[in-house]
């Protein structure tokens, strides 16, 4: 596996660390870069000097040497072959959420530190939209997973397990093509292992965010941020189904308002190898895959 690890570099900061010709400049070329787009191994010694200099610019002028952020891991035919289990990640993102468009949840059973665990007690209602163009999954900043008709019926005819659906409205209006693949289900527990976080760094503390950073107290949530590949405990499931969430949450959870998105926690989604190549096979567009790990 090569991890890469994709930032956007404040381009004022940039010079500490990279030629003008290195990565992608993004803003106006006459009026000044803003963003510098570069990709580093994170093997590589580059990427200990990356943590110098974010620690540096912070400490000296306050600011950040970088403001986003992506981990890419690319993987050998072989790797992809013999991998015992894969963590999904849904790629595209659409608002409002289905609470902002009158789906309904239990929250008395939620977690009052994180909100992981509440409960959706009415079909999913969402605005129409094209968040399915081209593509055959997508999902809401708040959890709420929306599949292609197509998608449905290659898991029917190829006899995955463990995975289910259920109808969308477009307000009073049953939606003939497009289903809520729910987030329910077989549970894996994520092993400690795995590393949650702010920022691979760690030097620049999400202000607003803070409360989410660190695990919940009540160990139903993990973290703000996915910083690693994933490992889970192993579970005599996983050889009997090919759908999997995890037990634990990560991220934020916020009642949105003004100019602000709804947020809730995620849970983290896996797939048997079974159910990797059934997607791939059938070319269902939409997922990002990455091997995960199973430990005693
Ligand atoms: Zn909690």
């Amino acid at each position: 596996m090569k991890e890469l690890l994709e930032l956007r570099v404040n381009y004022k900061y940039a010079h500490l660390l990279f030629k003008e010709d290195e990565g992608v400049n993004l803003g106006n070329p006459v009026r000044g870069y803003t963003i510098k787009v570069v990709k580093i191994d994170t093997s590589s010694s580059l990427f200990a000097e990356v943590e110098k200099v974010s620690k540096s610019v912070y400490e000296k002028y306050g600011e950040c040497f970088f403001y986003g952020w992506e981990y890419q891991r690319k993987y050998s035919s072989k790797e992809l072959h013999d991998a015992p289990l894969f963590k999904m990640t849904v790629r595209k993102y659409f608002e409002p959420s289905g609470e902002e468009c009158g789906t309904e949840y239990d929250d008395n059973c939620a977690c009052k530190l994180c909100g992981s665990g509440r409960k959706q007690i009415s079909p999913l209602r969402i605005h129409k939209g094209r968040f399915l163009n081209k593509r055959d999954v997508a999902t809401t900043l708040a959890d709420e997973i929306v599949v292609s008709k197509r998608f449905v019926e290659v898991i029917r005819e190829n006899d995955i397990k463990g995975i289910s659906f259920s109808p969308v409205f477009f307000g009073k209006q049953e939606s003939e093509d497009c289903f809520q693949l729910m987030v329910e289900g077989n549970r894996l527990k994520v092993d400690e292992r795995t590393k949650f976080g702010g920022e691979p760094f760690e030097v620049v503390q999400d202000e607003e965010n803070t409360q989410y950073i660190s695990p919940c107290p009540n160990g139903d949530h993990l973290g703000l941020n996915l910083l690693s590949e994933v490992y889970v405990k192993y579970s005599p499931i996983i050889n009997q189904y090919d759908f999997f969430i995890s037990q634990q949450t990560f991220g934020v959870k916020n009642d949105g308002g003004p100019n602000r998105p709804l947020l809730r926690p995620h849970h983290i989604l896996f797939c048997s190898p079974k159910l990797y190549r059934t997607i791939q096979e059938n070319h269902l567009r939409g997922f990002n895959f990455e091997v995960a790990h199973i430990v005693d």
